[in-house]
């Protein structure tokens, strides 16, 4: 259950009670598909801050299976994490070109990626699979258009999205789990609009905001979201999917998002993209050979204690596999400080002056294209 406490100019603070804790919005999800993050261990992300993750319903029941995750009594035992674990039910994933056979009204027919044999997952299969799981807030089957489609294709997305919410609904019975609905919409206005009023209507505990991140743009992004923040109950909480970079997420907060994820962080990390207080920056690049200065001076995370930019730098030249672990530390370090600052500043009525200040020093480079945005 969701229990806002206070509010600044849209921007929010509450608290999401979930059957194993209860964590302060807003908040940021690192990525768990398979029960992990990548090269991030659970006493890691908690050292940086995490609250909570997202896993994968439909990757966890094809491997390892919903008998190897019920013999462990749910995921949270089997993948050793005591905090809060969201499941998403794997639409994006379904529905990706390499995946997706069909979707209909009745469910999706794809291709299982381990060993190519056809499946058929009904919404109905998704809610039980993530009560198998045990998941602390599961979410419903969406169907996710690809950005660019037109509207008559987005718009069928969306009809088929709200007939499956509403048998998730109908098809959840694990009163203890909370469920989340998502809206879908792309970009366009009239769709969002009735998208967001459709699915808030609907017995959910909360609305994520579905098909964005994915290549729109921030502004497009922004509209969007706000569009679809004011049809929402504020007793709901509020959950932008797959995204994740830094003025991404202080903008959603300003537009009254309470949760995030995104692959984000660690991607970028992955590719030498380091967030600083300046800007993201190119760790590869030469500029850097010689910099005795940690990846930010302000930051307490164990890489910027121990090495300079120098050193990360050749052991990214040098592709050592460590350089992904000490990057992503820095990142998701980086982006859970930032959260938690929105927070205090929400609570004290700052927010707006932080996010000010916050965005006249990092530097957005506006012509290039934003990659790895979504999940
Ligand atoms: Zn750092």
């Amino acid at each position: 259950m969701y229990k806002l406490i206070s509010e600044d100019l849209g921007a929010r603070y509450g608290k999401l009670k979930t059957r194993h804790a209860t964590i302060e919005t807003p908040f940021f999800m690192p990525i768990a598909t398979k029960g992990t993050a990548k090269q991030i261990s659970p006493q890691e992300l908690e050292e940086l801050g995490s609250e909570a993750l997202i896993a994968n319903a439909f990757v966890l029941h094809l491997k390892p299976g919903l008998d190897i995750i019920r013999k462990f009594k749910g995921i949270h035992k089997f993948m050793k994490w005591n905090k809060v674990v969201f499941t998403d039910s794997g639409g994006f994933q379904i529905l990706s070109k390499s995946f997706l056979h069909k979707a209909d009204d009745k469910g999706v027919y794809f291709k299982n990626p381990f060993d190519g044999s056809k499946k058929f997952f009904t919404p109905e299969n998704v809610i039980k699979i993530e009560e198998e799981i045990g998941a602390d807030v599961a979410m419903a089957l969406d169907f996710v258009p690809h950005y660019g489609n037109d509207k008559n294709y987005i718009a069928d997305c969306t009809r088929i999205t709200h007939l499956w919410a509403e048998r998730c609904v109908k098809a959840h019975e694990d009163k203890k789990q909370l469920l989340f609905g998502i809206c879908q919409g792309g970009t366009f206005k009239d769709l969002r609009e009735k998208s967001s009023k459709f699915i808030n209507d609907l017995d959910f505990d909360g609305v994520a905001l579905g098909g964005l991140g994915i290549g729109e743009g921030r502004e497009l992004m922004n509209e969007a979201v706000k569009l679809s923040v004011k049809n929402i109950d504020k007793n709901k909480t509020r959950y932008l999917m797959g995204v994740g970079s830094p003025e991404d997420i202080i903008d959603g907060i300003n537009l009254g998002v309470d949760c995030f994820d995104s692959r984000f962080p660690t991607m970028n990390a992955r590719h030498g993209g380091i967030f600083t207080n300046e800007g993201k920056i190119d760790i590869t690049k030469t500029v850097f050979r010689d910099d005795e200065r940690p990846l930010d001076e302000n930051c307490k995370c164990y890489t910027c204690k121990r090495f300079s930019r120098a050193f990360l730098h050749h052991i990214y030249r040098t592709y050592e596999p460590i350089r992904d672990r000490y990057g992503g530390i820095h990142n998701l370090y980086f982006i859970q400080q930032l959260i938690k600052k929105s927070r205090k500043a929400i609570k004290s009525n700052e927010f707006k002056d932080f996010r000010k200040e916050f965005l006249s020093s990092y530097k957005v480079n506006k012509n290039k294209k934003t990659f790895f945005t979504y999940q």
